[in-house]
């Protein structure tokens, strides 16, 4: 399938952690048959794709969950009070189109509303404004009342509007939540890939639920499996925009984010090794990166007696904000690495990791 398409339907879905069921949806489709399917409690789900042999059980995690938004209250004047889901950043809120979906399934489209710009005082223009202070505007006025008209309650999920593009670079793709849609469709690209070769393993592609929220379905999937090797594909930081390091290695086009640190784990050094040495003898394009926070490697690394595990991110601008970016030429990259991985470890390849 060409990738273009199969990263739109994804990048459009409307998932906060614990709302995941339409990337579900989709994942399932594009497995079809090929995989046993089996979820978590907590909503992930799980395809198994066996190979040649039973072990090592190698485990790719990508979340499903998006970062958005929960209703917490609707005001008298039928404004809707929120809370947020997953890592926001203020600045990143005020003025953002979203969609609210209901019990019945209605999408309520709104706007993220604040005190306004003209009626702030000098000392409020300088400060960042806070979310407990925004607002989502559904049209409340004169003639509806949104109480009346709409069925919004507390705990309805609400996610950015983000219309899928092509940018006129046509190799750049601007979508809502490539965080981490991109590493779902990954998963679908390297099952299409592992039904052309054999792979000395059983792989266990796995879309995580609440990850923004705490890594939680990595965990719960982890104890299902008991992977013996573990990936995550996710997204990491791009830092070729205005700001930062002129010849930063974390930008588009970078090829392969192979992460070297985040908060919540230390990848298994010779694998990072290994998938180092994999990708330059294949030349495929790499870099090293680095994030303030945590992949879902941060907990299938705890499972049991520790799992040998390393982070995949493919770069990505303006994480955690309404729109991102990221690069055709980098999904192909990291696709190609993933690929290889599979097809080279073997038990022999992990003992000698492990040794
Ligand atoms: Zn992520």
């Amino acid at each position: 399938m060409d990738r273009v398409d199969l990263l739109k339907e994804p990048s459009e879905a409307f998932g906060i952690s614990g709302y995941e069921e339409s990337v579900v949806d989709i994942l399932k489709k594009h497995f079809g048959d090929r995989v046993d399917i089996t979820r978590d409690r907590i909503g992930s789900i799980i395809a198994r794709k066996q190979g040649k042999s039973e072990r090592p059980k190698i485990m790719f995690s990508a979340h499903m969950d998006e970062i958005g938004f929960m209703v917490k209250q609707v005001t008298k004047q039928g404004f809707i009070k929120f809370l947020p889901i997953g890592g926001w950043w203020a600045g990143n809120v005020p003025g953002l189109k979203v969609r609210i979906r209901t019990k019945n399934g209605d999408y309520i489209p709104g706007v993220v509303g604040l005190k306004p710009f003209h009626d702030l005082t000098p000392e409020e223009r300088k400060k960042l404004p806070e979310i407990k202070d925004m607002y989502i505007d559904v049209g409340g006025a004169k003639g509806f009342d949104p109480k009346e008209k709409l069925n919004v309650r507390p705990g309805d999920p609400i996610v950015p509007e983000g219309k899928f593009e092509k940018m006129a670079n046509s190799e750049l793709l601007l979508g809502k939540a490539w965080d981490d849609r991109v590493g779902c469709a990954l998963l679908v690209s390297l099952l299409e890939n592992l039904g052309k070769v054999e792979h000395p393993n059983t792989v266990y592609l796995v879309g995580s639920a609440q990850e923004e929220v705490g890594l939680r379905g990595a965990r719960t999937s982890a104890f299902a499996i008991d992977p013996d090797i573990g990936f995550a594909l996710d997204v990491s930081i791009c830092r070729d925009t205005p700001g930062n390091e002129s010849d930063a290695a974390e930008r588009l086009g970078g090829g392969a984010g192979i992460l070297v640190y985040d908060s919540s784990m230390i990848p298994h050094v010779k694998l990072r090794e290994y998938v180092c040495e994999l990708a330059e003898a294949n030349k495929i394009p790499y870099h090293f990166a680095s994030i303030k926070g945590g992949y879902d490697t941060g907990t299938i690394h705890l499972t049991k007696s520790g799992v040998p595990c390393l982070a995949l991110g493919v770069p990505t601008r303006y994480v955690h904000s309404g729109s991102s970016v990221i690069s055709l030429e980098d999904y192909d990259n990291i696709l190609k690495l993933i690929t290889l991985i599979v097809k080279s470890l073997s038990a022999d390849v992990l003992e000698k990791l492990l040794g």
